[in-house]
Order: C-alpha cells, then structure tokens, then sequence
C-alpha cells in the first residue's frame, strides 16, 4: 500500500498505522444490531463510520473480510447478564414468535441502511445460529479454569481470570470501578462475584427461546456471541473490532476476557469506537422521550423536526462530524446540513458545463490528494467534506464567471467525485433536487427570459413575481451584466 492509513487505536490510546496481520485479508468485525426496536439514530452512525472504513480500506487496495453480526438471542436488559431477554420481552408484547422480532427487525434494518448506501457487510451471523460453536466455547473456557456452573448457569470466573491476566484494558479502569454501578442489583446470589458475567443462562419454565447444553436448557450470554463468531469467520486474532463507545464496557472488555480464557490470545489489533449521538444536547432515551427512529426521520414524522429529510443528508449530517465526536442531533443541525449537502451536489452536478482549456497544470490536483490524506488520517471525514468545499467554491467561481479550468483540472475533478464522495463517503447525488435535466433546464430558461422581456419593457411587477415564485420553490436567480444564472438552495 503506497498511502499510509492512520487508526485511533482504542487499546493503545493513541493514532497508529494500519498494518494487517496478514496479507491475505483485512478482517473487521463490527457489532451489529440488537434486533428488537425501530432502527434509530445510534444505529445509523456506528453502521455508516464502519462503512466508511471498509470503502476506505477496499480503496486503498485491500482485500476486506467485514463481519457484522446480528443479535438475536441473549441481550439481557442488565448487561452483566441479569434481567429480561429484550427480543423475548417485546415478542411477548406483541404476542409474536421472538424470531419473528429478530426477523421483522431485521429487515427494517437492512431496509433502513440501504436507504443511507451503507454496504452489507460480507458475512452478517447471527447469535442462533453459532449455538453449538458457543457452546464448545464454554467447554473450554470452564476446562481452562475460567468460568464455573451453578444452578444450570455458567458464569465467566472474573477472579480466577485476574490471577493471570487484565480486565478492563480497554477503559483503562480497575475491575471494581467498572462494576461499580451494578453492586446493588439483585439476584446476584447465585455467582461467586457480583462482577462475573453469564456466559450460559438456564432457562425459566416460561422461555421460548432455549437450546439443549452440558448444564441444561439455556441460551448464551450476550458477550460470547461475538468472541465466537468473529474468531469463526476471521481468526483467533483478527485486526479490526468496531463498535460504538458504549460498548466497550462491559461487552469488548468481556469479549477480550473470553477470548483470553479461550485461547490465551488477544484477540484484536486495532479497536476503534464511534462516539454517541446526542439530540438537543441530551443522550438519546426512551425515557427521556427524545428518542428518534430513522423512519422518523425519513418521513418528517416526529415534533422534533420541522420536515423530512432525506437519507442521503442523515449520512451527510453523520459524516460532517469526526467519528470520535459526540453528534448533537437537532431540526436546525439538520435543516443546514441539508443547505450543505445541495450546495455541495449542486457544483459538482457543474463539472460537464465547465470549459476547459487543453493545458497540463491543475490546480484541482492538491485538492484529490488532501481529501485521501484528510481520509487515511483517522477517517476525517469532517476535514475531508471541508476541502470539498474548497473544490465546491472554486468550481462554482468558474463557472459563474466562465473562466476556464485545464484538461487535467477536469480528470481530478472527476476523480474527487468518483473516488472521494461516491467511493469512499457513500454519498448519492439525490436526482429529483439536484440534477439539472434538459427539460427543466429549458423550462427554466424559458421563464428567465420571459423575466428578462419584462425587465425591458419595464414590468417590474411581473419581473419580481417570476423572480419571487422561483424562489418560493428554491430556484435562486443571479443577475450579470451579460445573463442570469441560477442556482437551487
Ligand atoms: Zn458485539
């Protein structure tokens, strides 16, 4: 690989250069969704940085194997293991199957993504289906002396793990601090510690979704689906694990246990977290009921917003901020990311109408590779959409004012869209608001110069309504000396 990329190594706290394990592929896991409720906001930013990553590294050359999972089985509603199932407890709500939720879900999920152009992943497993897999994962863990079974449940042994090796390296805080919060909970009696999380939970008489085990019916704990089906589909030691920053405690920091217990290896090279989204400066919560799905979103469904917007400017919106970055998501956030995002379609939709002179020297060319160089130092995408804008303003100076760009200039402007917005941000030209169709164009044209007629004959009234109605619908009129041009806000 000729150009560097640079990762913020969460294990290592500090920027480092990728380098893969192996030549063969890059693997990259990244933690999916819980599928029992509407896609929101949380789940678009973690999908859509990761598929930033992916874009990045198969652009610069590399062979990417991206496991994202699905949980479908086992996320507790207390993720050291205690409380209700959260697929179980809503398929019980709606009197459904829970692989009914997990599938509707599901669905909803991809149906949402897709919208955004976030890619699929390569291989996309679910908990239920790596049942057998866990449980040979637990034989072991229990063989090398790391987990223990009470009452039909296995439990991870935290203390014993500590005798040889760290927990919590990835927070970089002491195992009791971490566990702080859940000390008082109940129905911690049956473990050893109440910091020992469950790898194998044995079933109440009312469970539906339960599987036959060495220690009885159960199901798997949330944190070892994704020691096992990453280790799986990639290796014992991969180099990639994404996921948001809420997770890395308690579950990577669980996932790096198990895999210590399993197999004396640290499981992954680089650890990278996406930041959380925040909504009118709040976190996002049910409870507070600033809660926002992506469908409200997409249909202007919600008090929180003035009007719809479309999926192309939520990613616009998600991929103006750094990754490690809180978001604040609000109406006005929105309404001038969307300003943004047009304005930034809009003068690349100009590159054909450009003249160009047949002449070597670009002064586009710096701009293609600040963009890469902006996108290989830890994904800046938000220093990569402001040179954008920097290429936007000089495209746009030239063609209001017909000054020529050269032949070369043209080639990197091509490059700049094709590479850098479609390529490696994912972002669509939105066709109904932004592309200049020839039978609009001449429509539009028709009406400038019926504006222009009654400039002359002094009609001033008919001239500002032509010019105001235009507006009304976001078609901005510019006078020059010689013609009047026009741009959509
Ligand atoms: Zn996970």
């Amino acid at each position: 690989m000729e150009r560097k990329l640079i990762l913020y190594n969460t294990l290592t706290r500090r920027k480092e250069e990728f380098r893969p394990i192996n030549s063969g592929f890059v693997g990259m896991y990244v933690c999916g969704p819980t599928v029992y409720g509407e896609p929101h906001l949380g789940h678009a930013r973690s999908a859509i940085v990761f598929d930033v990553l992916y874009r990045i590294l198969k652009f610069l050359g590399y062979k990417v194997r991206y496991v994202r999972n699905i949980t479908d089985v086992g996320h507790l509603e207390i993720e050291v293991g205690e409380g209700e199932d959260k697929i179980e407890k809503v398929a019980k709500l709606q009197q459904l199957e829970p692989m009914e939720i997990a599938q509707r879900y599901t669905n909803l999920y991809h149906f949402f993504m897709d919208q955004m152009n976030v890619e699929r992943p390569s291989i996309e497993p679910r908990a239920t289906g790596h049942i057998i897999e866990q449980i040979e994962w637990i034989k072991k863990i229990i063989d090398n002396g790391f987990a223990y079974v009470v009452n039909s449940s296995v439990y991870f042994d935290l203390e014993n793990f500590l005798k040889k090796h760290d927990y919590g390296i990835l927070s970089g805080r002491k195992v009791e601090d971490l566990y702080e919060n859940v000390r008082n909970l109940p129905n911690l009696g049956e473990k050893k510690n109440f910091y020992d999380f469950a790898l194998w939970k044995k079933a109440s008489a009312t469970r539906i979704m339960k599987w036959p085990s060495p220690w009885g019916e159960g199901f798997p704990g949330w944190h070892l689906e994704c020691s096992v089906m990453s280790s799986k589909y990639l290796g014992e030691v991969f180099d990639i694990h994404g996921g948001g920053i809420d997770l890395i405690f308690p579950h990577h920091e669980c996932e790096i246990a198990q895999s210590l217990a399993y197999s004396n290896k640290m499981p992954v090279k680089y650890w990278i977290h996406n930041n959380l989204v925040t909504i009118n400066g709040q976190k996002m919560s049910k409870s507070l009921n600033n809660f926002i799905t992506l469908e409200e979103i997409f249909t202007g469904n919600t008090k929180l917003l003035s009007k719809s917007f479309h999926p192309q400017v939520v990613r616009f919106f998600i991929l103006q901020a750094h990754y490690r970055s809180v978001i604040d998501f609000s109406n006005d956030a929105l309404l001038s990311a969307e300003k943004a995002f047009f304005k930034l379609m809009n003068s690349f939709s100009l590159i054909n109408k450009l003249k160009f002179e047949d002449k070597i020297e670009s002064i586009i060319e710096q701009y293609y590779y600040k963009c890469l160089d902006d996108l290989c130092d830890d994904m800046n995408t938000s220093l990569c959409i402001a040179t954008l804008f920097d290429v936007s303003k000089i495209i746009n100076t030239h063609f209001y004012n017909s000054i020529p760009l050269t032949i070369n200039d043209k080639i990197f402007l091509e490059k700049i869209f094709n590479d850098i917005i479609v390529n490696c941000l994912g972002l669509k030209p939105i066709e109904k608001n932004y592309e200049r169709n020839e039978l609009f164009e001449k429509l539009l044209q028709i009406l400038i110069e019926e504006r222009s007629l009654a400039k002359e004959k002094k009609d001033y009234e008919t001239s500002d309504r032509i010019r105001q109605k235009l507006q009304n619908i976001g078609i901005f009129l510019k006078d020059y000396k010689d013609r009047t041009e026009w741009e959509i806000k």
